[in-house]
């Protein structure tokens, strides 16, 4: 097709940069252009229209973002595409900026907005379809939300040419989506924005306040998904234990997963993220009493120390989230856990991350991960005092993976003889002598890898089906496994 003839079915291409959230936005961008009857291609060289959705949570992904618009800018004028929109977070931040610096770039797309990508795109919605203003049923909010407004928690004053308007926008069942992670798996947002005060955060100013999904269509969604053969399920949102209050749920994401649980065909369930101080025991029994619900936790902690904790406007400290863990660990024996934490917190002491390292030492996580403090502006710590040189930052975030490396090395020796149901991904992408899976304890994407190197008597393994399988090697983080039965 020639640059200058308008297709009637222009072949759209994605890129998806950052946290699975922003996947699952792509993933409904890219069903409002499908059901508008545009092909999708995985190969942005074939695209006529590319999507950049970005990421700008820390410098680090906002610079992965600007790489990819200028690389795809390129293949705009190069190849044969004729527009480039760019959509995300990077576009509530910089929304003026992106279409000054960047000439190439044809349109943007914000976080609450999605629902304009055909307008971007140029392509017409379906005459059958109802108006995107019903789509989102999204609730009024909750007071804690509306509180932190007033408090001037949402603000963009600092960033010049955002939108004013704060994104409201959250997807519901009727929302086309597809899927582009593996068949068997699939992510589910049960909430979107934030109403945490943390310091260093810019995610509320990017996304908008706490907002949930009704109940009843998370439930249709994960139903919809299971017929179609999903198998795993990962309910997403930045705080997923807050999930409900604004519906006026209480123990929201516990009743949710009693019930989603209740699905027949599905065989795993797991959510992220969880925020410390939301554990209840309703939602730990609700995980113990499902053998569905993955025994899996992601709690990201940010810091150990009350005192860099107290200025991250977060709370807690190491005794109290050392207690946390001892009741997680109690009721839902052989939990695997992950936290995230962040090193180098403007005026983070010697002694400040000395106490965060006996942390981890102490706590011994199964799966972590270590951020250097990125300073945002728009961010209340941004005006902070004592911010720290950056070779100091990446010299303490190097000492925690230093430290994690050794206890995830001992810890994963003790995995070995196990055996454990494991869902097959696929060959691995570094070699085709290997397979690669996970258990309940991987999430996907971001844990240690499970390498699968003897199929049994079977001579080829199907992407996408439950195996038993016998761990029989350990690395740091990652395992090595053969296949005892199965597709199961
Ligand atoms: S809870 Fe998470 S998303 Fe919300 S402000 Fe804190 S760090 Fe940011």
């Amino acid at each position: 097709m020639s640059k200058d003839s308008p297709p009637t079915a222009p072949v759209v291409g994605f890129v998806s940069l950052g946290c699975p959230k922003n996947l699952v936005d792509s993933e409904v961008m890219m069903g409002l252009v499908d059901r508008a009857g545009a092909r999708l291609t995985s190969r942005p060289e074939e695209a006529e229209i590319i999507v950049v959705n970005t990421c700008s949570f820390i410098d680090a992904a906002k610079q992965e973002s600007v790489d990819a618009i200028l690389e795809m800018a390129r293949l705009k004028s190069e190849g044969r595409a004729r527009k480039l929109i760019v959509a995300g977070c990077l576009v509530e931040r910089y929304r003026d900026e992106i279409r000054k610096w960047i000439p190439e770039v044809d349109a943007v797309v914000g976080t609450g907005e999605l629902e304009s990508i055909l307008e971007a795109a140029g392509i017409e919605a379906p005459k059958t379809v109802s108006p995107f203003t019903i789509l989102s049923g999204t609730p009024a909010g909750r007071a804690e939300g509306e509180q932190r407004e007033r408090q001037g928690r949402f603000r963009r004053d600092a960033w010049e040419g955002a939108a004013r308007e704060l994104p409201a926008y959250l997807y519901d069942e009727q929302t086309p989506r597809v899927l582009s992670t593996p068949r068997a798996s699939a992510y589910i947002k049960i909430s979107e924005g934030c109403d945490h005060p943390c310091s260093f955060c810019v995610i509320p100013n990017l996304r908008g306040k706490f907002r949930s999904r009704r109940f009843e269509s998370v439930v249709a969604e994960a139903e919809a998904l299971v017929a179609k053969g999903v198998r795993e399920i990962t309910l997403i949102g930045q705080d997923t234990t807050c999930y409900g209050e604004d519906l006026g749920l209480k123990d929201g994401l516990a009743a949710l997963l009693d019930r989603l649980a209740g699905i027949e065909q599905l065989r795993w369930l797991r959510f992220l993220y969880a925020y410390p101080n939301r554990i209840t025991g309703r939602l730990l029994e609700t995980m113990a009493r499902h053998e569905k619900i993955c025994r899996y936790l992601d709690l990201p902690l940010q810091h150990a120390s009350s005192e860099v904790l107290k200025r991250m406007k977060r709370g807690g400290g190491s005794e109290i989230f050392l207690k946390t863990l001892e009741k997680v660990r109690a009721a839902v024996p052989g939990i695997a856990l992950r936290t995230s934490f962040i090193a180098g917190f403007p005026g983070e002491s010697l002694r400040d991350f000395e106490l965060l390292e006996e942390f981890i030492a102490e706590a011994k996580f199964d799966w972590l991960g270590v951020f250097g403090y990125s300073d945002e502006e728009g961010s209340e710590a941004h005006g902070l005092e004592g911010k720290l040189p950056k070779r100091t930052i990446e010299a303490r975030r190097r000492r925690m993976m230093k430290l994690q490396q050794e206890i995830s090395r001992r810890a994963k020796q003790t995995w070995v003889g196990r055996e454990l149901l494991v869902l097959v991904e696929g060959e691995s992408e570094e070699t085709p002598l290997l397979w690669e899976g996970r258990t309940e304890f991987h999430a996907p994407e971001i844990d240690g890898k499970l390498y699968i190197n003897d199929f049994g008597e079977r001579e080829r393994l199907e992407a996408g089906r439950f195996y038993r399988a016998q761990i029989t090697e350990s690395h740091d983080y990652d395992v090595v496994a053969r296949i005892l039965a199965g597709p199961l």
